[in-house]
């Protein structure tokens, strides 16, 4: 993929998911628009478009962003040490574009154990058109 400045980006993604994506800002507990979402379908990276994760694995977390417990493909996610805050965590980027999604818990429910906690700026939902799904 060819790699876009961050002058491509900033004007491609707006200031909000420009921030969270590029610059891996946080957003707010329980505003993002993702947080109680139900709608069967798959949530695209909000940069590139690459499927990442799919509703079937979204559950409620209670932490106030979008959770899942795996991804589409492990392949699609890329991991990073995250050491920002006086935390250790584990940052979760899109493999295709290197934007910045959210960080990877091992709280989460079964069968992985994994809590992928995600901003909702950075996902883009594609509605499944295929009521034999629903
Ligand atoms: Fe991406």
């Amino acid at each position: 993929m060819k790699k876009k400045s961050d002058e491509e980006w900033r004007r491609e993604l707006g200031a909000e998911r420009y921030h969270i994506l590029r610059e891996k800002g946080t957003e707010p507990a329980f505003t993002g628009r993702y947080v109680d979402e139900k709608t069967p379908g798959v949530y695209r990276c909000a940069a590139c478009g690459m499927e990442l994760f799919s509703s079937d694995t979204k559950y409620d977390s209670g932490s106030g962003w979008p959770s899942f417990y795996e991804p589409i493909d492990r392949d699609r996610i890329a991991t990073a040490e995250d050491r920002s805050h006086g935390m250790r965590r584990v940052e979760v980027l899109c493999a295709n574009c290197e934007s910045h999604l959210g960080h990877v818990f091992t709280d989460g429910p079964r069968p992985t154990g994994l809590r992928y906690c995600v901003n909702s700026a950075s996902l883009e939902l594609d509605p499944s058109t295929d009521d034999t799904e629903r």
